[in-house]
Order: C-alpha cells, then structure tokens, then sequence
C-alpha cells in the first residue's frame, strides 16, 4: 500500500465529473490497490472519508470510516464503507447544518445544509450491490463525499459565508454551539 498525495482547492481534478467504473475495472487487481491506497491515505490524514478524485484519480469510489475520529470527535462511528458509483436520493426535504471540514480544503470549516436521510445504491469494492439507508450525521458525510465524485466542494454548498471558520476558531466559537445540535441529531436518528 502507498500512501497518497491529497489534492487541495484549486487543482483542477477536484472539480471534474469523475467517472463510472465497470464491475470489470472494479475488480481488476489494480483498481483494488488503488481502493487500499485510498483507506490508508484517509486513516493516516484522519479523514471521515475520501474521494478518489482527491488522490487525482476522477473515478467514482469514496471510502469513509469514523472510529472515534479526532478531527470530529461529536461524530458517531461509521464502520468502514467503500462505495462505487454510488447514488444517493434524498429520502426527505429536511435538512440539518452541518459544521464541515475537507481533507481538500486545509484549515476551514464552514455550515452547509445536508438532507437528514437517503437512500444510497452503490456497489461494494467486490461488486456485489449496496443498497442502505443512512440518516443524521451519517448521511452528511455520505453527502459530502458523493458532493467529490460531482466536482463539488462542501464550500460550494456553505449558504451562509459567515459561518467559515479556522479550524481553531471553530472550536473556540463554534464548535460547543454545533455539537449540542450534533447531539441532538444523533439523539433523534441514532447517527
Ligand atoms: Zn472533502
């Protein structure tokens, strides 16, 4: 396994329509490389996720896992989940804010309106298909990272500019006011 570089805002990659993989590709022996690459480059920067096309590959596989995450430690834990051609359809108009941070965009965080639950159909990393329902927190991250496989960056979806924040002044301003709404979140969805 190697780790990856991770793209950051501005390289050109991170706003392009990455593309379908064919079940074929998927397993191909370097596709599944290239999926360890991108689980261990996500552990070792402390990510909740990531995308592919944020190691400059533009192909549609995203990897997330949270496990007592120190970047958000208010976030429940998510068991590793590798998605190809993932689609999401939001199962209800609701949205929550969602205090955001990208391993793409260094030191900034910023609120971005997410839909409170999907519908996800992907394919495994075996191709075996994936059909779940994600709720909360949870399916703010999926958001987030499918945002990726469309060149969009959780910036794009900040409604209100305001709210950006330093990593350091979102915990000292922001980040007790959020994580009482998180909790709240989790309460009701139980992610
Ligand atoms: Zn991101």
């Amino acid at each position: 396994m190697t780790l990856r570089k991770i793209a950051t805002v501005g390289h050109p990659v991170l706003r392009e329509r990455s593309r379908e993989l064919t079940r074929e590709e998927l397993l191909q022996p370097d596709t599944q490389a290239f999926i360890d690459d991108l689980i261990e480059t996500m552990h070792d920067a402390n990510g909740a996720g990531l995308a592919a096309p944020q190691i400059y590959v533009p192909i549609r596989i995203i990897a997330m896992e949270v496990k007592k995450n120190p970047r958000y430690p208010y976030k429940p834990d998510i068991p590793l989940t590798v998605l190809v051609n993932p689609v999401l359809e939001p199962l209800t108009d609701e949205t929550f804010d969602n205090y955001e941070g990208c391993l793409s965009v260094p030191n900034l965080r910023g609120v971005a309106p997410r839909f409170t639950q999907l519908r996800v159909t992907a394919l495994d990393r075996h191709g075996n298909t994936i059909e779940q329902t994600v709720r909360g927190l949870t399916a703010g991250t999926y958001q987030h990272e499918c945002d990726h496989l469309d060149g969009l960056l959780f910036l794009d979806r900040v409604r209100d500019t305001k709210t950006l924040a330093t990593w350091a002044d979102f915990e000292r301003f922001h980040m007790a006011a959020f994580v009482e709404r998180a909790t709240a979140l989790v309460a009701r969805y139980g992610s």
